[in-house]
């Protein structure tokens, strides 16, 4: 699996899906962007990641755009760019709504944040309403001189026409195997698992990142559950300990999950177990599990000194044993 996703895709990651998708990358990097842009197909053609690097192409102040390097491309990538306007369905909600869009044009009434190009992506235009899709119109007709739309849909029948007929259309489909392969390899994944995840969403390399992210998540948690969740007298630790030897990498995300469940805990001690904690921590006191949680802001610390990672696993392992299960060590 891979050891570190890279910070930006390159435009070569979009090349030869399609000829009109090359021939917008070119428009785009060479400032010749269409008023409006949608894209249209099935889920897990990266869309998105699609209209965001064509949104930065018009924000990067570089020769080579998108640079990926230059303030506007970081800020663009951080979501921290006056001139990037994202709207996109929130948390659990199915749809846009109508107060996104509203939003949205009171933001474009007023004069750009910053100086040149200002863009707006808007993810799954379809599962906004029509009132909210008829309210986009006019911004879609008659956008400042500045302005760039770029719309994305999984569902083309589900927008209206007259939004459709004021945006250049670009149609996905399925991406070539060898387009798709090369992709999940520039993601940091071996040729043979790029072969392996590319069998089970052929075309789809959205699909398959999500499946490669997921088995990833639950190899961590059964990592953390043999681990950090299971250690409770001072003889668990040498065998957790070299369980843990070569998650070097995956130490990030790791001390997050942990993170995330000392929270959990603490929540759970508080709520009288109404909150349900699901690791070997519920029923610890929250004095326990403070000090656990600062021990775990600690190890995030000692990852960027000298410290090495069989120390700094090996000391959260001692302080879990010493606090949430009473161990006695000297
Ligand atoms: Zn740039």
């Amino acid at each position: 699996m891979p050891q570190q996703q890279p910070l930006v895709p390159e435009t070569a990651d979009y090349q030869g899906i399609s000829l009109a998708l090359d021939e917008l990358l070119i428009d785009y990097a060479q400032g010749r962007a269409p008023h409006a842009l949608i894209i249209s197909g099935v889920a897990g053609l990266l869309k998105s990641d699609i209209a965001h690097h064509l949104a930065r192409s018009l924000l990067c102040t570089a020769s080579d755009k998108p640079c990926g390097e230059c303030a506007a491309c970081k800020r663009a990538i951080s979501g921290s760019h006056g001139n990037l306007l994202v709207v996109e369905r929130q948390g659990k909600d199915t749809s846009l709504k109508i107060e996104q869009t509203r939003r949205l044009l009171d933001t474009l009434s007023l004069t750009p944040l910053e100086k040149g190009p200002r863009t707006i992506i808007i993810l799954e235009v379809d599962t906004m309403t029509p009132a909210a899709q008829n309210a986009l119109l006019k911004s879609l007709e008659e956008p400042e001189r500045t302005d760039s739309f770029i719309l994305t849909t999984k569902n083309e029948q589900a927008v209206l026409s007259t939004v459709l007929s004021r945006c250049r259309v670009l149609r996905l489909f399925a991406w070539p195997a060898e387009r798709m392969q090369a992709l999940l390899e520039r993601r940091g994944y071996t040729a043979d698992e790029a072969r392996e995840l590319a069998k089970n969403a052929p075309g789809l390399p959205g699909a398959a990142l999500a499946v490669a992210q997921n088995k990833k998540a639950d190899a961590l948690q059964d990592l953390a559950a043999r681990t950090f969740f299971s250690v409770r007298t001072l003889s668990d630790i040498p065998p957790a300990s070299m369980l843990l030897k070569d998650a070097r990498d995956s130490a990030g995300p790791l001390l997050d999950l942990l993170e995330q469940e000392a929270h959990v805990a603490i929540q759970s001690a508080f709520s009288g177990g109404h909150v349900y904690c699901k690791t070997g921590w519920q029923g610890a006191s929250p004095g326990a599990l403070r000090v656990v949680l600062e021990e775990i802001h600690q190890a995030h610390r000692y990852r960027f000194s000298n410290v090495s990672w069989q120390a700094i696993a090996d000391r959260l392992l001692f302080t879990i044993t010493k606090e949430i299960h009473q161990c006695q060590w000297s």
